[in-house]
């Protein structure tokens, strides 16, 4: 089925990173995922994009190809990702609208950033992700949206248990609290999507 929807869909693009990606295994967002993120941006307008986990800068390339007065500031903290994402914005000539910043998403001061993005993409590691939501959400505007990738994290999530190592037993059930919890929140309307790895598109409605 996905092959047939590839033909329909837009063209492949960064097939050199994907290459890289699957050689190295840097775990970037699976296609229709990102068919479905980008077509989000594309309906909601959304003009500065603020994403937690740049790896290769993958995704990050992708956002800024649909339209050129979208920003993207990119955070990403291990030194080797980051010089292969500058690298791919240099190669394809997108650095003048994406921002990289380094270090820990975690750490890092909201100072240095924009105060109002229309879209957060959380895709940086699992365990995190309630607090990259909580900090970073704080910059989002009313009606913006958080994209969350990786919430059934290779159906493991809700899934069978067997032949998993403690660790991920551990990583599943983080995730699954973070699905519960935003689900409960007030200010925040979720659908969750077994698009891609899964996604979570939560709209803030307050
Ligand atoms: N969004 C990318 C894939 C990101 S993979 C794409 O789809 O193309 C997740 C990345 O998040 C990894 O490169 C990892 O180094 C980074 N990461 C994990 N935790 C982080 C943190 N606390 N702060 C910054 N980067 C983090
Ligand atoms: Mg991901």
């Amino acid at each position: 089925m996905i092959d047939y929807l590839k033909k329909l869909n837009e063209p492949e693009l960064y097939q050199d990173l994907v290459e890289y990606a699957i050689n190295n295994k840097v775990p970037i967002i699976k296609e229709d995922g990102l068919w479905l993120l980008k077509k989000i941006i594309r309906l909601v307008n959304a003009k500065n994009i603020l994403e937690i986990g740049s790896a290769i800068g993958y995704s990050a390339l992708h956002m800024a190809s649909i339209d050129g007065d979208i920003q993207i500031d990119t955070i990403e903290r291990d030194s080797k990702m980051i010089e292969q994402a500058i690298e791919n914005f240099n190669k394809y000539d997108l650095n003048h609208q994406i921002n990289l910043i380094k270090g820990d998403a975690l750490e890092l001061d909201l100072d240095t950033l924009r105060s109002q993005y229309d879209l957060i993409f959380i895709d940086a590691a699992k365990a995190q992700y309630q607090k990259f939501f909580l900090k970073y959400t704080t910059l989002l505007k009313k009606g913006g949206i958080v994209v969350t990738d990786n919430i059934i994290y290779h159906q493991l999530v809700n899934g069978h248990h067997n032949n998993i190592s403690k660790n991920t037993q551990s990583l599943v059930k983080k995730i699954d609290a973070y699905n519960h919890w935003l689900q409960s929140l007030d200010d925040y309307s979720t659908t969750f999507l077994s698009i891609g790895d899964g996604l979570a598109i939560s709209e803030r409605i307050k």
